[in-house]
């Protein structure tokens, strides 16, 4: 069986509950604490047969694991330690407003060589809306400690699609990372309305609305103004100076397998999707209980890679869109609907037998997704 390179840890820490938030998180209560991490190396220790010697990326999502303390990450990362090599890229997410400069050093002393900085806006209109509980002030601030801690690779998360937001507010937070922070990654994602979160609600009871036309302009207001800011585009939401790229989000576009420890934490191995538990008392108190297990079926796996890598810059192979269950040749699916109608229509585009989204069809990614399936 061939190891697993890329490993994710869910730290479900937040400080302050965002009302469009539909990850697994909550507040810490006493729960951050030794025991904690302790069921986490756990977890790592009963399932650390399938990794490989070291991992190529790891990465530390939530949550907010900027929130553990200098002591507890230091304890976490002991554990790691054997599994991280000089080249494993071992990202962090962190909020503004978390850290202060002893915290970062001791963060990058650790090991830990990419940071993603959850921004959203630097507006303080835009942040209240969101809920957020830092001002872009904070966000300018974190940034720049991570600098003088040694980061030399930062990814700063906006956001788009929120109400109220126009081209010139937009623009001001564009302009900020571009000509100010300088980063080399950004990720700009777009507002959605998840189920259980306090935002749908107020959705649906028309408070917050909707404008597919705002969003598009806004969408494509980021690629024109990243790019020409040499950030490359090389995936729906995500944008990247040469040699910043994500690699762990890389590894999910392309099905590569995964370990996910932490309470809620997924893992895909060898055909198996696991679930851990989505309870951090219960999870810290059986570390390996899983709630879910599926077995991915080729026909799985390819309405995956079509949902995924159709929003890559290199695109998706062309003979993804044949059913597994029925044979096909690249000739047949160049002359099938909805091949035939998106490529007339301007969405999409082939070349070298991948299929590849023209710049509207990245506006609408997930419609033309669920077509090819
Ligand atoms: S800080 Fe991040 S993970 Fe936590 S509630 Fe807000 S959006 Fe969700």
């Amino acid at each position: 069986m061939s190891p697993v390179f890329h490993c994710y840890i869910h730290i479900p820490f937040c400080h302050h509950i965002c009302p469009y938030c539909a990850f697994y998180k909550h507040k810490p209560g006493k729960l951050a604490n030794d025991a904690f991490i302790a069921a986490i190396l756990s977890q790592l220790d009963a399932e650390k047969s399938v990794l490989a010697e070291k991992l190529d990326t790891l990465y530390l999502g939530g949550g907010t694991p900027s929130l553990l303390s200098a002591v507890h990450l230091e304890a976490l990362f002991r554990g790691l330690r054997p599994f991280i090599s000089p080249e494993t890229e071992v990202t962090l997410e962190a909020n503004p407003a978390t850290f202060d400069l002893k915290k970062a050093r001791i963060m990058r002393e650790i090991g830990i060589n990419r940071i993603s900085l959850g921004v959203q806006s630097f507006q303080t209109g835009i942040l209240k809306t969101l809920g957020r509980d830092h001002s872009g002030e904070d966000a300018k601030i974190a940034f720049e400690i991570l600098r003088e801690a040694g980061f030399t690779n930062i990814s700063i998360d906006l956001m788009f699609s929120i109400p109220g937001q126009t081209e010139s507010l937009w623009q001001e937070d564009l302009d900020i990372v571009t000509s100010e922070l300088k980063p080399g990654h950004v990720s700009c994602y777009n507002l959605t309305y998840e189920e259980d979160t306090e935002f749908l609600k107020r959705h649906e009871s028309g408070e917050l609305d909707e404008n597919e036309d705002r969003d598009a302009n806004l969408f494509y207001q980021a690629i024109d103004h990243l790019e020409a800011a040499g950030f490359g585009h090389y995936e729906i939401s995500n944008y990247g100076q040469s040699g910043f790229e994500s690699r762990h989000n890389r590894a999910y576009w392309t099905g590569k397998d995964y370990l996910g420890l932490g309470p809620g934490a997924v893992s895909t191995i060898h055909g198996i999707r696991a679930k851990a538990l989505p309870d951090t008392a219960r999870f810290v108190e059986s570390p390996t209980l899983k709630t879910e297990h599926e077995t991915l079926t080729e026909e799985d796996r390819r309405i995956e890679a079509i949902a995924m890598q159709l929003r890559t810059r290199e695109g998706l192979r062309i003979n993804r869109v044949c059913s597994t269950n029925e044979p096909c040749s690249i000739e047949t699916v160049l002359r099938s609907n909805p091949i035939e109608s998106m490529t007339q229509q301007g969405l999409i585009e082939i070349r070298d037998e991948r299929i590849f989204l023209t710049r509207e069809g990245k506006a609408l990614a997930d419609p033309i997704a669920s077509a090819l399936i």
